[in-house]
């Protein structure tokens, strides 16, 4: 009787991965997808969905505070045409990927990766990088480009056949479409989107996480990815954080995300957005908390109106940790414009923080 092998994919929900697991599906392997997560990529809530869709079991594995870290020290390889730190990204998956197999008892790993696709991150040189920076250079197995590839140990030892897997190479999808047409794939995806380190308008907002707070962790990033994202420098002193809900959701968001510490702030009289403040390791000055307040109710259209009719000022209640908690009122003027202490990033105020902080731009 034939012996049943078993491996763990990378799935990250984008087509290489899912033809990488079915080719070895194919031939009698079962297959566990790993599907990595984090601020910046992932979908867990898909998972069941793509179970379904896919015919392959999927467990979402959260390499959240892990990828902050890399990010943090600054990845050894460098980043790409954006955020993203694809090798160390690869090398971190891989290795996580890694322990879980010694810990499954599985035989091997595999990963969609095809060669030449990307001109840095999947160049053969930078390949081999990855497999032996990861601690998977007998176990990796990379089927739709294996043909191109040294022989594996998975394939040296018969748990697969070599000459069923495949010779992708270079940008284009072709190869991939038809695959994904012969195998009946009841859905293809779209390619690029799913990482927010490749997206400028993203990137843009984690990059002053990044530069300016000492021991950034994974809360830091999912609230950059939540509302209006300001900034109040202060030179070498620090500086300061403010997010301002765009909608109800964002709202909603911000509040669940508030550390116990972090400044909530909302208009008392009138609908308006849920601001957060982070505390950044000090208390915030009272003239800090009076600017932000002032600058919050100008985003509460109808409290600007009343203003502007009656001369009155706004009310803004001020929270630490929770809008339920003992607060304080302040009464401002609600403040938009000027020698505004509170401003957001550029992409290209960000490259040029990026390339003067010495990190490597390798534009993959
Ligand atoms: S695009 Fe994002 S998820 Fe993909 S390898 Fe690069 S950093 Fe990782």
């Amino acid at each position: 009787m034939k012996a049943t092998y078993r491996a763990l994919g990378l799935f990250s929900g984008g087509l290489d991965s899912i033809l990488a697991i079915k080719l070895v599906q194919e031939q009698g392997v079962h297959v566990t997808g790993i599907h990595c997560h984090s601020p910046f990529f992932g979908y867990p809530d898909k998972l069941a969905h793509w179970s379904d869709l896919y015919g392959v079991d999927i467990m979402p594995l959260d390499i959240s505070e892990d990828f902050v870290r890399m990010l943090a020290q600054g990845p050894e390889h460098g980043f790409g045409s954006v955020l993203n730190p694809c090798v160390d990204c690869k090398i971190l998956m891989l290795n996580k990927a890694r322990a879980l197999k010694e810990e499954s008892g599985a035989n091997f790993i595999i990963s969609g990766e095809v060669l030449g696709q990307r001109p840095m991150s999947q160049r053969r040189d930078t390949l081999n990088i990855i497999r032996r920076e990861a601690g998977v250079k007998d176990c990796l197995l990379r089927p739709l480009s294996a043909r191109h590839l040294d022989q594996t140990e998975a394939e040296r030892s018969g748990m697969v056949d070599r000459e069923r897997l495949l010779g992708f190479s270079g940008r284009g999808r072709k190869d991939q479409l038809a695959l994904a047409q012969r195998m009946g794939l009841a859905e293809i995806p779209t390619p690029g989107g799913g990482c927010r380190l490749t997206e400028k308008e993203s990137a843009r907002n984690y990059w002053p996480v990044l530069a300016h707070t000492p021991s950034p962790v994974a809360a830091d990033f999912f609230l950059a990815n939540t509302g209006r994202q300001y900034w109040h420098m202060e030179g070498a002193e620090g500086s300061f954080r403010l997010i301002i809900g765009r909608s109800q959701e964002d709202n909603t968001r911000l509040l669940e995300l508030a550390g116990e510490r972090d400044l909530l702030l909302k208009t008392r009289d009138f609908p308006g957005p849920v601001a957060l403040g982070r505390f950044g390791g000090r208390e915030w000055p009272a003239e800090t908390v009076r600017s932000a307040a002032a600058f919050v109710a100008s985003y509460a259209g109808k409290a600007v109106r009343h203003a502007a009719q009656t001369g009155e000022a706004i009310t803004m209640r001020v929270h630490s940790g929770s809008l339920d908690a003992p607060g304080t009122l302040l009464s401002v003027l609600a403040e938009r414009s000027p020698a505004l202490l509170w401003r957001e990033f550029s992409w290209e105020e960000a490259k040029e923080a990026i390339k003067a902080s010495g990190a490597r731009n390798n534009d993959i």
